[in-house]
């Protein structure tokens, strides 16, 4: 803790929350030169929970060289201008392809997320090298952003961190990608207390509990649960793996060599409705299929139309839309590389894995908490029921997206504050279209923006790096200083001062 002398809060014009792909290519933007005008920020913070994702996230943080990407190398680079920047990249660093064993790499490839993980962070790494120390890596779990007290009524705001650091921003991003899955909802909740019940698919203590001999369930057949079969596959000492989900569908694998399908929407003339648009696809399947093509590339067409179809629809559509379509549009546009399917598949033949379709009627500890047992409705077999005895119960059904049942201190605080509250179909946060924060009254923040999953209501599709890519860049044009800015580097030092004598903590990382 800081004695009087130390005591001090230190002050960024930007603070950047997350340091995963959005925050850290938001920070990357920000420290080159603006190419449309205004100043970039002399001082930016990044802060990130976990010290090992810097640069890396979630997805490309993974520990597992087995995970593979799920978009090719040639659509993953990190700028929307050059594609391609990802291969090159791979292709100038033969010694870190040759630590994963990589031959031959091209467009087509699915490289290991872990080695995405390295180009992003080493793309951080050189552009705060260039900036001389406009950028602050900060080690630290933001727990709260409040309106700083001084100057009044600047807009200035304070981020205070989970061990009591607090530092000062004149404008603040939150970058915080996805959260958790929310406990599946049973009318008996008493297992999600259980020690038997996994909460959290990413973490080392789950993997490391499945691989122990004995049944386990995963519920949930997506991406999350893909990751975590391969994770298992060399690891779990004995036992099967039985998942469960309510349309039984995986993720579908991509199919290489398939020629770009053309455009056959218009922009400003999208279907209204989510049947027309179904309508549409179809036809453009069948004519696709006609062609030895298939719904691949129709599905790939539609990617630069998806935000504004979405947008065009009235909430009734949207809501029709998740209530019906949701379940097939997932596994059918997030597809994963082949080689992933076939590991899936590898381990159903060798009885390691089984999979069930259908719905969760309850689970409970039995045998003196020893064991869960869990009883299943089977799709299309009505009145029947399958009940399963399992050493562990894990949940990948993805991410909570009701951010009112995050629990997330952060996000607690600003809906208690009134200065954000979630979309209309809680899916993420309401935000302008600039990604700045829609307060409790819908009024947008000057000064607090996001980037990524939370603006899913907004978007729909906003997770993966094609879209993030262009948020990114966008973003930070829109954070460039302009003239009729109070909150300059100097202002915000002088309010930095001011403050110094309230209590404070010694800002060391
Ligand atoms: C398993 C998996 C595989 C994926 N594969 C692909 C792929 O192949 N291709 C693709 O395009 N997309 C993929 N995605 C989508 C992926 O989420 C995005 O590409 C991208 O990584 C998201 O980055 P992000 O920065 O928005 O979120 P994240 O990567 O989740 O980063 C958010 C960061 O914020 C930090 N954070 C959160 N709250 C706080 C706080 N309060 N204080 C400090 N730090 C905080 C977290 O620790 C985290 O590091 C995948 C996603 C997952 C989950």
């Amino acid at each position: 803790m800081a004695n009087e002398d130390t005591a001090f809060e230190p002050s960024y014009e930007v603070a950047i929350i997350g340091a995963g792909f959005s925050g850290s290519l938001t920070a990357i933007h920000l420290l080159a030169a603006p190419e449309g005008g205004g100043t970039p920020p002399a001082t930016i913070a990044l802060v990130e929970k976990e010290v090992s994702a810097f640069g890396r996230g979630v997805a490309y943080g993974t520990p597992c060289a087995r995970h593979l990407l799920n978009v090719p190398a040639g659509k993953m680079g990190a700028f929307p201008d050059r594609p391609d920047d990802f291969l090159r990249w791979l292709h100038a660093h033969p010694e870190a392809t040759a630590e994963f064993g990589l031959g031959e790499i091209d467009a087509g490839t699915f490289a290991p997320r872990m080695l995405y993980g390295k180009y992003v962070a080493s793309l951080l790494d050189e552009a705060a090298a260039r900036a001389g120390g406009r950028l602050r890596r900060i080690a630290g779990e933001a727990v709260d952003v409040a309106p700083a007290d001084l100057p009044e009524g600047s807009g200035a705001w304070r981020v205070e961190l989970a061990d009591g650091r607090r530092l000062r921003a004149g404008r603040v991003v939150l970058a915080l990608g996805t959260f958790p899955p929310g406990d599946p909802r049973l009318r008996d909740s008493r297992f999600h207390r259980s020690p038997r019940y996994l909460y959290s698919p990413w973490s080392a203590e789950t993997h490391e509990r499945l691989a122990a001999p004995g049944d386990a369930l995963i519920l949930g057949s997506g991406l999350t649960c893909l990751d975590l079969l391969l994770t298992l596959q060399n690891h779990k000492r004995a036992g099967v793996l039985h998942v469960v989900s309510r349309h039984g569908l995986f993720p579908q694998p991509h199919r290489a060599g398939l020629a770009p399908w053309p455009a056959f929407l218009n922009a400003g003339e999208l279907p209204r409705t989510v049947r027309a648009l179904l309508r549409i696809v179809r036809e453009q399947t069948r004519q696709a299929q006609a062609q030895g093509s298939d719904w691949r590339a129709v599905i790939d067409a539609l990617r630069p139309f998806t935000q504004e179809f979405w947008q065009g629809l009235s909430r009734a559509e949207r809501r029709r839309f998740l209530r019906h379509l949701r379940a097939r549009w997932e596994p059918h546009r997030h597809r994963a590389a082949p080689e992933v399917l076939a590991a899936k598949e590898e381990l159903e033949r060798a009885g390691a894995l089984v999979c069930h379709r259908g719905r969760i009627e309850r689970i409970t500890e039995v045998e003196g908490g020893s064991a869960l047992e869990v009883v299943l409705q089977p799709h299309g077999r009505a009145g029947q029921r399958e009940t399963l005895r399992v050493s562990h119960v894990v949940n990948c059904t993805g991410p909570e997206c009701n951010y009112h049942r995050l629990g997330d201190p952060l996000i607690t605080g600003l809906f208690s504050r009134g200065l954000a509250r979630p979309d209309a179909l809680m899916l993420g946060l309401d935000v302008a279209p600039d990604g700045a924060l829609r307060d409790v009254g819908g009024v947008a923040s000057r000064r607090l923006f996001t980037l990524g999953s939370p603006q899913k209501g907004r978007l729909l599709e906003t997770t993966a790096v094609p879209e993030l890519r262009c948020q990114a860049r966008d973003l930070a044009a829109r954070l460039y200083r302009q003239e009729e800015d109070d909150l300059t580097p100097d202002a915000l030092a002088e309010a930095a001062a001011a403050s110094s004598s309230e209590e404070g903590f010694a800002f060391e990382i």
